[in-house]
């Protein structure tokens, strides 16, 4: 494909230019076309409506993490509870996760650790990770949120799955922007919430094994600011 070749000649804001314009340009052809076709006088009205709705969903799902994606150099931070983050995440997710027959799981030891961040964006991370990880189980199963506090002034934050798994090739995709499976993803998350970790100079890992499942690891400094030697 022609876009693959100059790729790699464009810059990362490049290649994201190229991706919005494309990702965006196609619902508005869409729309277009149904606001077209609803003029000419068909009867059968509520098909195409719901078709732009849908697609005008899709762009502001888009627009909302590109905004994200813009935000992290304007963070904000000060101290907030992680334990008390994820806590939150997990009841805001827990709907979401019964309809699809998902259990979440909390194992906090300790079960308080005060962090500096900017809690929004890295609420954010937590809602991406977990999402994706209800969203990996399409039969259902177990998704475990996991905090550790090793004594080296981190804190390490794992989300696992026993979902569909990411095999080894498309491993280096991830975070791709645009790179997505889903009819209805956007394939933003996973940059928006790897850019807000490293914002936050931390790390990020991921190991996945096809059929088994997925571990996301985040591990965060505690202090940012103090810059221990890790960058
Ligand atoms: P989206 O969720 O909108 O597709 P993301 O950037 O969050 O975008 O994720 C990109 C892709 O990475 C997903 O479409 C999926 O293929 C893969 N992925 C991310 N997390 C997981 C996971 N826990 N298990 C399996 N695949 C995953
Ligand atoms: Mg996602």
């Amino acid at each position: 494909e022609e876009h693959m070749m100059n790729r790699e000649k464009l810059s990362i804001a490049g290649q994201l230019a190229a991706g919005i314009a494309h990702e965006i340009r196609n619902p508005i052809t869409a729309i277009k076309g149904f606001i077209q076709l609803m003029n000419s006088g068909v009867k059968e009205k509520k098909l195409y409506f719901d078709i732009i709705s849908s697609e005008v969903e899709r762009i502001e799902s888009i627009l909302s993490e590109l905004l994200l994606l813009a935000k992290p150099q304007n963070a904000v931070f000060s101290r907030h509870d992680i334990a008390l983050l994820l806590e939150q995440v997990v009841t805001l997710l827990d709907s979401q996760a019964i309809m699809s027959n998902v259990m979440i799981v909390t194992d906090f030891d300790p079960c308080s650790v005060v962090v500096s961040c900017d809690e929004n964006q890295l609420k954010q991370v937590w809602i991406n990770f977990i999402k994706n990880a209800i969203e990996a189980m399409p039969g259902g199963g177990k998704v475990a949120v996991k905090l550790r506090k090793p004594d080296n002034g981190r804190i390490v934050i794992c989300i696992t799955d026993e979902g569909c798994g990411i095999p080894q090739t498309l491993l280096d995709k991830l975070g791709q922007p645009f790179y997505t499976t889903k009819e209805k993803g956007t394939g933003l998350g996973f940059m928006v919430s790897r850019r807000i970790i490293e914002n936050h100079k931390g790390t990020l890992e991921v190991r996945s094994q096809v059929g088994l499942g997925t571990t996301i690891e985040v591990n965060l400094p505690v202090e940012p600011s103090l810059g221990s030697g890790h960058l």
